[in-house]
C-alpha cells in the first residue's frame, strides 16, 4: 500500500489553501465539507471562490503567500500553477511536518484526497495515488450508481440502535450475526422507501427477543478458474459473510482477498492425490463448523460439481441436518476456452463436448475411450496432465486422426495463463520443450483450429 486510507476529522481546524483558481475552489468545498475553517492566500482570487470561504467563515488574503501562514494549520493545500512555489510549500510543510497536499503532484504531497463517494455518515474513498486520477473517478461513478442515496440514512438509523445492541449482544460475532441478518431481511428496504418508522420498530422488536444463538451454515461456494472477475454476486456475498473460509488449492490469492477480513481460514488442498486434508477429513470439518454455529464458505476452484467433490461435501451435510447452499461457479472448460478464444462447440466442428477427467485409478486412465473418439466432439480434459502420454495413446489407438488439434491452457483466465497448442501426434513433445505449471486444461478437437481466427487480440 502506497498510503494509508485515515478519516481525517477536520471540523473547526484550520486549513491553508495556497492559490485562487479553479482548482482550489474544488479543494475548498472539500474542506468546508468537512466542517474545516479555511484560509486562503492566493495575489488573485475568483470572485466565486472569495464568497464561498467568507461565507463559510474562513478567510481570504489577497497577497502572496509567506512561511508565516503554515503557522498553526491542521493541513495545507497547496493548488496554484506555479510548480516552485508549489514545490516550496511542501517543502515547507514537510519539515514543519504539516500534512500537506499539492495538487496533481503526488510527490510532493503527505496526504491525498481520494474521490469521495459521500453518503454520511458512510463515506467511500477511492484512491490510485495519483496514478491515475480519472480511472479513480470513474471508479467513483459505478460506485456511485450501485449505492442508493438512502444508504446514509440507513447507516444512521442503525447508528441509534448501536448501544442497545451492544446491551443486547455483548458477544461481537452474535451482534454482527444480528446486524447481519437485519441487514439482509425487509428492514432496509423500509428506510429506503422512507418508512423509518417502521424500521425502528422492526429492530426494537427483534432486540426486545434475541432468540437463540444463529445456527450454522454451510455455503458450496464455486468461485470460478482464477480471475477474480468471474465470480458470481452470490459467491461475492456469501464469501463477505462467512466466519470460516474453507479453501483449496485452486482458489486464486486474488479470490481470497475478497473474503471477508476477519473470517478464519482454513487450507485443506495441496496438489493432486497429496491432499493436505484427505475428503473425509474436509466433510467431517465442514459439520463440524457449522454445528458450531458458524457460517462456513468451502470455497472450491471452478464449479463445486464438476470434477470438485461437491456431491461428497453436501452428503455429508444434508445426513448431519446442516443448512448449506450451492452456488455455481465457471468451470474451468467455459473460463479457459473462453480466455483462450476456442469455442468449446460450433456449427462446423462440434455439435458435443465431453468433459473427462484425466485422473488415474491405479496408474491408467479408466475413461470409455470408444465414445471418445466420436467427429464432431470436443473432449475437455480436466487434471489431465501427468496422464497426458497415456491419454493420448489410447484416443490414437481407438481412431482419433493423429492430425487432431490439442489446446493446454495452464492458469485459465488468470495474467499467468499460457497456451500451448498442437496435434494430438505432436503435442507431448512441444510439452516437453515447455513445462507447465499446474493446473491445466486440455482440450481436443477441431474447434482449436479456431484459436487462431478468433484470438487475434490476444498477447499469449
Ligand atoms: N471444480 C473445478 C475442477 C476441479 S478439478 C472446475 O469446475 O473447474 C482440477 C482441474 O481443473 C485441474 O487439474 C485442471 O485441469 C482444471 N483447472 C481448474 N482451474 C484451472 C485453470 N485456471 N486453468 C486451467 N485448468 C484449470
Amino acid at each position: 500500500m502506497e498510503t494509508l486510507p485515515l478519516g481525517f476529522r477536520l471540523k473547526d481546524q484550520s486549513c491553508l489553501v495556497v492559490g485562487g483558481g479553479e482548482i482550489a475552489a474544488r479543494k475548498v468545498s472539500l474542506l468546508v465539507r468537512a466542517g474545516a475553517r479555511v484560509t486562503l492566500v492566493a495575489p488573485e482570487v475568483l470572485t466565486s471562490l472569495r464568497e464561498q470561504v467568507k461565507a463559510s467563515g474562513g478567510n481570504v488574503q489577497e497577497r502572496r503567500y509567506l512561511s508565516e501562514d503554515l503557522d498553526h494549520q491542521t493541513l495545507v493545500v497547496a493548488a496554484t500553477d506555479d510548480q516552485e512555489l508549489n514545490a516550496e510549500v511542501s517543502r515547507a510543510c514537510q519539515q514543519r511536518r504539516i500534512p500537506v497536499n499539492v495538487v496533481d503532484s503526488p510527490a510532493l504531497c503527505t496526504v491525498i484526497f481520494p474521490a469521495i463517494v459521500d453518503r454520511s455518515p458512510i463515506l467511500i474513498g477511492i484512491s490510485s495515488n495519483g496514478v491515475s486520477p480519472v480511472l479513480a473517478r470513474m471508479l467513483r461513478g459505478k460506485i456511485e450508481s450501485t449505492i442508493p442515496a438512502a444508504y446514509g440514512r440507513l447507516a444512521s438509523l442503525l447508528g441509534e440502535f448501536r448501544a442497545q445492541a451492544k446491551q443486547a449482544f455483548p458477544d461481537t460475532s452474535a451482534r454482527r450475526a444480528f446486524w447481519e441478518e437485519q441487514l439482509q431481511g425487509p428492514m432496509p428496504d423500509m428506510v429506503f422507501s422512507g418508512r423509518e418508522q417502521d424500521a425502528r420498530r422492526h429492530l426494537q422488536q427483534a432486540l426486545a427477543n434475541p432468540g437463540q444463538k444463529p445456527s450454522g451454515e454451510v455455503y458450496l461456494v464455486g468461485a470460478g478458474p482464477g480471475d477474480p472477475d468471474l465470480l458470481t454476486f452470490k459467491a461475492l456475498r456469501l464469501m463477505q459473510q462467512a466466519d470460516v473460509i474453507v479453501y483449496d488449492r485452486l482458489v486464486s490469492e486474488p479470490i481470497l482477498d475478497l473474503c471477508r477480513r476477519d473470517a478464519e481460514r482454513i487450507y485443506v488442498g495441496k496438489a493432486r492425490a497429496d491432499h493436505a486434508v484427505p475428503q473425509e477429513g474436509i466433510n467431517a470439518l465442514l459439520v463440524r463448523l457449522a454445528q458450531e454455529g458458524k457460517r462456513v464458505c468451502r470455497l472450491k476452484g471452478g464449479d463445486p460439481f464438476i470434477f470438485g467433490r461437491g456431491g461428497e461435501e453436501i452428503e455429508e451435510l444434508a445426513e448431519a441436518r446442516i443448512p448449506f447452499q450451492v452456488v455455481p461457479g465457471i468451470t474451468a472448460a467455459s473460463g479457459c476456452a473462453a480466455y483462450a478464444g476456442i469455442p468449446l462447440t460450433h456449427r462446423n466442428y462440434a455439435q458435443s463436448v465431453r468433459f473427462v477427467t484425466g485422473h488415474l485409478k491405479d496408474g491408467t486412465p479408466d475413461l470409455p475411450w470408444e465414445e471418445l473418439v466420436h467427429p464432431n466432439q470436443t473432449l475437455v480434459l480436466y487434471m489431465g496432465l501427468i496422464s497426458l502420454g497415456p491419454i493420448r495413446e489410447q484416443l490414437l489407438a481407438h481412431g482419433l486422426p493423429a492430425a487432431t488439434p490439442v489446446a493446454m491452457i495452464s492458469k485459465g483466465t488468470t495474467a499467468q495463463q499460457q497456451v500451448i497448442t498442437g496435434t494430438l501426434a505432436d503435442i507431448v513433445e512441444k510439452l516437453a520443450g515447455q513445462p507447465l505449471p499446474a493446473p491445466t486444461l486440455i482440450i481436443v478437437g477441431e474447434v482449436v483450429k479456431l484459436r487462431e481466427q478468433l484470438n487475434w487480440f490476444s498477447h499469449d
